[in-house]
């Protein structure tokens, strides 16, 4: 029976069925943890909640909006800051933040006209934007206020403007991912076909489920335009109000994180006919591949294959110092949702990674069987963890590292695993052949810290042995390697820029003549 009890459930039976060990020849399908139910009483979840997944994930990425949330100043803070999706509009979106504050007297008597208020205030402190987002809360939900009223209301007063609203409470769904889905749809149904875009390329695409987390968007838009596309709109990182409201105009929706975006893509499709492609900007492979399928799609494979010719001649020595020194070594790979599939193979394949362990806070069956299809013999798969759960997962799998969000991952850093934060990063972008390699140098950076060794050390004991200096990271991830490898010409250690984007972001490109008559205005 491939189902695996944790000892620290027993007295939650419900939780066995929530976690599988891959044993060989097992059945997957038979085997398959649950996923994406309301979490069982008396197990403490890690998830956020249906109002997070909403506004904290999809919503707020976008740059040029007030975001601005109807509800305790709590939830507000609750979903602030805490992810590093930048912009190129020196990060407005980050730098504030909006509630309507409500208190007790508000429960009892409506909140609309606060509402209205801190809609006018906020435009008033912030003359220069004129789009706004507002998020519904659990309490502005339970209490009915109509927010697309009072919306539509400051719209009439005010032409500028443009308000979207977004009903998502807390409890819209068993966690994060019901937020999504609402989130997405919500914008396809009130904005989609509301904006006539330009026109400037014969290859028009929509990038969908990219977050910009540390850069990653400009990363990968990097290829785009160097191919000749053009990005229409980015759903949601660094992403233009009010470029995406012209979606509609697309050729093609490329999507990166299907977990959290699947949803507007195929919908786009049912109502506008744009296809829908599934890419990955994570690793060599699967983002040459990648690139090589939307040049097929277009017909210019051939300006997929110079960029990857190139990046992959220029990059590959430095992935490959990584690689020997990181082989073998086990991870947890315990993120959100799609990165367990995204990566679970490919730091395999790529950096010589055995993932020895994957779990979803919010993924949904078919994440779980994606990420464990592509992992090795034993891995334990789990889904919902509670914290006593991950504590107990990495007393038994004794992992190197631990690439995770920030709450387990502290959690991790007690018991001395080292952890990256697979949400918001360590030192990204780690999307594009240097992100990857980047990404890899932070992992090289977190297991051979020397400083795991430093804090086993009791410092309340004279008999420390000091006459010892401090061994680096290089002299404990080469004890153990041939001289042929530590000297090899053919490897280097990484030489990318640690602020990559100041370049792309002053970079121009080639104009590629379109065939279509002219530029659609
Ligand atoms: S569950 Fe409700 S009250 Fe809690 S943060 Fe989410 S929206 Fe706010």
């Amino acid at each position: 029976m491939p189902y695996h009890e944790f000892k620290c459930s027993t007295c939650i039976p419900e939780r066995k069925q929530h976690a599988v060990i891959k044993g060989p020849g097992e059945d997957l399908t038979s085997a398959l943890p649950l996923g994406y139910l309301s979490t069982i009483p008396g197990s403490i979840s890690e998830r956020g909640c249906a109002y997070c997944g909403a506004k904290h994930v999809i919503g707020v990425p976008m740059k040029d909006v007030i975001h601005l949330s109807h509800g305790p100043v709590g939830c507000t803070y609750d979903t602030w800051q805490t992810k590093r999706y930048i912009s190129d509009n020196d990060n407005f979106q980050l730098k504030y933040t909006f509630a309507s504050d409500m208190k007790e007297k508000h429960v009892v008597f409506g909140a609309e006209k606060l509402l209205k208020s801190n809609i006018l205030e906020a435009f008033k402190a912030f003359p220069n934007i004129k789009r706004m987002s507002i998020y519904q809360t659990c309490a502005s939900a339970l209490i009915g206020d109509d927010l697309a009223a009072i919306a539509q209301e400051v719209m009439d007063e005010m032409p500028e403007v443009d308000i979207f609203v977004c009903n998502s409470p807390g409890f819209a769904g068993p966690s994060q991912s019901g937020g999504h889905h609402k989130i997405n749809i919500a914008w396809l149904n009130q904005k989609v076909g509301t904006f006539e875009p330009k026109i400037t390329s014969d290859y028009v695409i929509n990038y969908v489920g990219e977050y910009n987390i540390q850069g990653d968007q400009e990363v990968m838009s990097d290829f785009f335009k160097r191919m000749g596309i053009q990005v229409l709109s980015t759903f949601t990182g660094n992403g233009s109000y009010d470029d995406l409201r012209g979606m509609h105009r697309a050729h093609l929706n490329v999507l990166e994180c299907a977990r959290s975006a699947e949803y507007i893509c195929n919908e786009l499709r049912v109502r506008y006919g744009i296809p829908r492609l599934d890419i990955d900007g994570f690793g060599f492979e699967p983002l040459g591949n990648s690139l090589r399928k939307i040049g097929l799609f277009f017909g210019i494979e051939d300006r997929a294959q110079a960029i990857i010719d190139e990046e992959t001649a220029r990059w590959k020595p430095e992935l490959d110092w990584y690689r020997e020194r990181l082989k073998g070594k086990k991870v947890c790979l315990w993120p959100g949702g799609s990165k367990l599939w995204h990566w679970a193979h490919v730091l395999h394949e790529e950096m010589g990674l055995d993932v020895v362990s994957v779990y979803t806070k919010f993924g949904h069956q078919g994440d779980m069987e994606k990420g464990i299809s592509r992992c090795e013999e034993g891995a334990l798969a789990f889904d919902d963890p509670n914290e006593l759960e991950g504590l107990e997962a990495m007393e038994m799998l004794k992992p190197d590292i631990i690439l995770t969000g920030k709450r387990p991952g502290e959690v991790a850093k007690k018991i001395r695993v080292p952890y990256l934060n697979a949400h918001a990063y360590h030192n990204g972008p780690w999307k594009g052949w240097e992100g990857w390699v980047r990404f890899a140098r932070d992992i090289y950076n977190a297991i051979y810290s020397p400083i795991h060794k430093l804090a086993l050390l009791d410092i309340s004991k004279d008999e420390i042995p000091v006459g010892k200096a401090v061994e680096t990271q290089v002299m404990l991830s080469d004890a153990d390697l041939s001289e042929e490898v530590r000297a090899s010409p053919d490897m280097r250690q990484f030489t990318g820029k640690f602020d990559g984007l100041a370049a792309l972001r002053g970079k121009t490109y080639p104009a590629f003549e379109m065939k279509t008559a002219a530029a659609v205005e």
